[in-house]
């Protein structure tokens, strides 16, 4: 497991490792200045997502949450890894994907952004399908290989620099391939490792990089209960929450997520995708 953990680990939510170890810079940009006419990215993607502008020296910009917003928001965003060497596992039988997490996001009509990287819909092309067609969801790149975009990160093999751009647009390529439409120009740093090199080796694919504010820790967790619990105590409105899509290395996510619905409902948050949320 020590590979897989490393890679599911390497998501921010493993272990309880607080993210700020990772010592990546603050956000290249502090102010949301969501652009509702962004054109197409040169990945190719539709126009209709907001993105932010591009932050100082044109580098990639970051979000994280939306700041200063009254409306009670928030965002699930559920990672869908698998990492460019782990087919050998999936032929053994191991599952990466999760079809009963996303059935119950239907069930419960709960909008949602998955980060889904490009060897995962190859794995799944008939769910990546099924997802980037949905209304009710839309696809975010979470790169091709899952590798890192800055070390140290968690222990996940390095992308070269040159080569983090083809990465990106790798996955894009991955999904169109396998029939997704609703996808949009996000991008979420494997770990959330980055560095102000990989924000602008990535500046030409036009992305705005994704993190988040409340880490669900539904990572190798056993205890549903315990994640809805962290969830619960972090969400605040506008907040952008991290969980994944991937059962056998999150196996309770779907249970906690029946939780944290109705609670949060509950409370009066409403839940939006993050293309949502870059407009509050
Ligand atoms: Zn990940």
């Amino acid at each position: 497991m020590a590979v897989f953990g490393a890679a599911l680990a390497g998501c921010g939510s493993g272990g309880g490792e607080p993210r700020g170890s990772l010592a990546a810079p603050p956000p290249a940009s502090a102010s949301v200045s969501a652009s509702a006419s962004a054109s197409a990215s040169a990945a190719g993607q539709p126009a209709a997502a907001p993105t932010l502008a591009a932050g100082p020296g044109g580098l990639t910009p970051v979000f994280e949450r939306a700041p200063a917003t009254r409306a009670k928001t928030v965002a699930l965003t559920f990672d869908a890894d698998m990492t460019a060497d782990q087919g050998p596992r999936a032929a053994r039988g191991e599952r990466f994907d999760n079809p009963a997490l996303i059935a119950s996001l239907r069930r419960l009509k709960v909008p949602a952004t998955v980060f889904m990287t490009g060897r995962w819909a190859e794995e799944y092309p008939d769910q990546a399908r099924s997802i980037g067609r949905d209304p009710l969801f839309e696809i975010a790149n979470h790169s091709y290989s899952h590798h890192a975009f800055t070390s140290p990160c968690y222990g996940l093999p390095a992308v070269d620099r040159q080569a983090m751009r083809t990465d990106v647009e790798r996955a894009f390529t991955a999904f169109r391939k396998a029939g997704a439409r609703n996808v949009v120009p996000y991008f979420r740093f494997p770990g959330g490792c980055y560095d102000d090199e990989a924000l602008r080796a990535l500046a030409p694919a036009k992305v705005t990089a994704v993190q988040w504010d409340v880490v669900s820790g539904d990572a190798f967790a056993r205890d549903g209960d315990a994640v809805a619990d962290q969830v619960l105590a972090g969400v605040r409105p506008g907040s952008l929450v991290v969980m994944h899509c991937t059962r056998s290395a999150a196996p309770v996510t779907e249970q906690a997520v029946r939780r944290i619905v109705p609670e949060l409902r509950e409370r009066g948050y409403r839940f939006v995708k993050v293309s949502e949320l870059l407009k509050s």
